[in-house]
């Protein structure tokens, strides 16, 4: 009797350089046919075996009877205004991820899940509403890029940064984001530089040194949020395990290329952490380290208590990080009219 597991057909998305090389050697073929396959699914990003017309028709046709390259699914899709759109991506088990595709003049950011929810609990997030529910494996983190190019039909020579700011703890599916990061990273992939893809951490410090010692690192994006140890605490329970003391530690130690400087998230939110002695205290919470700030305005919604601050509050805590010489911009999250809050669309959609 023929075995189950071997009638199931396996989906290739995902599997790095080496792992398509043992493949090929598996299927009675030499180990650069696997490079070739490599090429063909991420960098001509073909779905369809048939095609590969530069392997022999015998290979096609073993691909074929037991493999298929698979994304994830377009599940919902909400336009913005300003021409952003969110995607609710379906996994192959059902559950669903948050994605968007924010096309600007020069270049398309894509923002992508690392996590099905959350465990990190930070109380202003939808996605944290969720719980955690399981890692996303690395053909399902790339499969989100992969399956809104495709939606978009965006060309090759477009110029991609992707950062990983979905939903999910990035930092805490480790392995996964790092082994996407680099099959996006390679020559023969979508060839985007690793200094186009940003990671952003609530603050895992243990990782967040494993990563200063990748060879070809992403960059790193800290989600501050708070001026003291007891607000951040309040706010992102994790502060608890990794006080501000050892994560700004780390941050010093993180090495930066020479022109780099280390992105601070902070989420203003009304009258909680949005003062000028709040703004005084970042900058001197940040002296030493090579910082930029993002500011971000809560993006509130119907579930969670917190609101948003008026833009003169977020205009005056600006400059006075910017009096101390900090560099700090206002990052307006995109697709406001459309649930723009990380969590938010998967969550409300039950
Ligand atoms: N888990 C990672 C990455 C995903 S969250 C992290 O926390 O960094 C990405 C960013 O969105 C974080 O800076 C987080 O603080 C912020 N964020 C979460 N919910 C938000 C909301 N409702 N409005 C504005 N920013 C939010
Ligand atoms: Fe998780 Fe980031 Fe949301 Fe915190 S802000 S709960 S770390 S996704």
């Amino acid at each position: 009797m023929i075995e189950t597991a071997k009638l199931a057909l396996g989906n290739l998305f995902g599997l790095a350089r080496e792992e398509l090389e043992r493949l090929a050697e598996e299927c009675g073929e030499p180990r650069y046919r696997g490079r070739q396959l490599f090429s063909a699914i991420y960098g001509k990003r073909e779905r369809d075996f048939t095609r590969l017309t530069g392997l022999s028709r015998s290979l096609r046709a073993l691909l074929s009877s037991r493999f298929y390259i698979g994304y994830p699914e377009v599940r919902e899709k909400l336009r913005s205004r300003d021409g952003s759109i969110r995607y609710l991506l379906a996994l192959a088990d059902g559950e669903s991820v948050e994605s968007v595709f924010m096309p600007e003049e020069r270049r398309t950011t894509l923002c992508i899940s690392t996590q099905v929810g959350c465990a990190v609990d930070c109380r202003f997030c939808f996605t944290a509403l969720m719980g955690l529910r399981r890692n996303i494996a690395t053909g399902e983190i790339l499969g989100q890029v992969y399956s809104m190019l495709a939606d978009r039909g965006v060309e090759k020579s477009t110029r991609l940064n992707v950062v990983f700011m979905g939903m999910g703890e990035p930092l805490l599916n480790y392995a996964a984001v790092m082994k996407a990061s680099r099959i996006m990273a390679d020559p023969a992939g979508l060839a985007i530089p690793a200094r186009r893809i940003t990671v952003s951490t609530s603050g895992v410090v243990p990782r967040i040194r494993d990563l200063g010692r990748e060879p070809a690192r992403p960059k790193l994006a800290v989600s501050l949020n708070a001026s003291s140890d007891e607000q951040r605490e309040a706010l992102m329970p994790l502060n608890r395990k990794y006080p501000l003391l050892e994560l700004l530690s780390a941050c010093r130690e993180f090495p930066l290329g020479p022109r780099e400087r280390l992105t601070f998230e902070y989420v203003l939110l009304k009258d909680i952490n949005d003062s000028e002695a709040d703004a005084r205290r970042v900058a001197s919470l940040l002296s030493g380290i090579r910082a930029k700030v993002n500011l971000i305005p809560y993006n509130s919604g119907g579930a969670l208590p917190y609101r948003t601050p008026a833009l003169d509050r977020v205009l005056a805590f600006q400059s006075v990080l910017a009096a101390r010489r900090v560099p700090t911009f206002i990052r307006i999250s995109r697709g406001q009219d459309v649930r723009a809050a990380c969590g938010q669309l998967r969550v409300e959609s039950g």
